[in-house]
């Protein structure tokens, strides 16, 4: 490490865990520690990132800055974790809270646009000025850049990709719907179509497995799950008409097994006279993404990079 090296805290606050990192001004992790939330609450989930952090802020590692990426909705001017979706958390000026805490300057941003960031400034992005980022695990979301800005929407929730229909009638979805490509393609859905077809009670990342070691009804479940994504990915891209679309998050991990339903379901939507020419790849951050994001987020808004 280069003793002028800038240095950043990254926080990714996960469903049922919490990383913490400590990384160079390139994307590197130097750090990190890993631990999982037990019945979480605001206190307890402040009280966990205070302690795991100052395990990290020792001699050897002293960050100028904090990002943090954080599960449902934030106000990213005011620092507001608004709304969380376990835990009950709601309104928690978390920013303030940290800053105080460790003080240096701290941001949040929501896990899907934070991984945007992370593509934008240190993953396949880099020379991309309009994509879209994707994060399909237990969740789908998206962050969307335009013109080498996020955009967020007049009121800062846009790239709910998750709640496109893409089943009529389909399965039922946190957010009320029926069918909504959330609930067809994220780990619950994948592990309920194989069930479905198999009478096997198995994790999306078992059954991808399974898939690639050549088992059919895995294959076939995959390749249906891979189709539903293509098909919203198709509709995004009659909209936005982007060069780039990155997948990530735990079972876009996947994307050997999803490849081919993925092209399948973006050739049934897309009109492809207006898209002749885009990419789709899985995300050049691996499973660190959010951790990774969160810092280049931070360098950002600090104005480091
Ligand atoms: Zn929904």
């Amino acid at each position: 490490m280069n003793k002028d090296e800038k240095l950043t805290m990254a926080i990714d606050i996960g469903g049922s865990k919490l990383l913490v990192g400590i990384l160079d001004n390139s994307g590197h992790i130097l750090a990190s520690r890993k631990s999982l939330f037990v019945d979480p609450t605001e206190t307890s989930v402040i009280m966990q990132i205070k302690e795991e952090c100052h395990k990290l802020m020792t001699d050897k590692y002293r960050p100028e800055c904090v990002g943090i990426s954080i599960p449902g909705l934030a106000d990213t001017k005011r620092g507001i974790w608004m709304y969380a979706c376990f835990s009950g958390i709601a309104n928690l000026y978390l920013t303030d809270i940290l800053s105080r805490e460790f003080q240096i300057p701290c941001y949040l941003e929501n896990d899907a646009n934070i991984c945007a960031y992370g593509e934008k400034i240190f993953g396949c992005a880099r020379n991309v000025t309009d994509f879209i980022w994707i994060t399909i695990s237990n969740g789908v979301g998206a962050g969307i850049f335009i013109n080498n800005q996020l955009y967020d929407g007049f009121y800062r929730n846009a790239g709910e990709i998750g709640h496109i229909k893409i089943v009529r009638d389909g399965w039922e979805c946190p957010c009320g719907g029926h069918g909504c490509l959330e609930a067809m393609v994220a780990g619950n859905g994948i592990s309920r179509r194989f069930y479905e077809m198999s009478g096997k009670r198995l994790s999306a990342k078992e059954i991808a497995e399974l898939a690639r070691g050549g088992h059919s009804q895995a294959q076939e479940c995959m390749d249906i799950t891979g189709k539903y994504i293509g098909e919203a990915i198709g509709t995004v891209q009659n909209i936005l008409n982007l060069p780039l679309i990155v997948l990530g998050g735990g079972v876009a991990m996947s994307f050997d097994v999803l490849k081919e339903g993925i092209e399948r379901g973006v050739r049934k939507n897309v009109f492809l006279k207006a898209n002749p020419d885009y990419r789709i790849e899985p995300t050049a951050l691996g499973y660190e993404a959010s951790l990774i994001g969160a810092a280049a987020y931070a360098l950002y808004r600090n104005k480091a990079i």
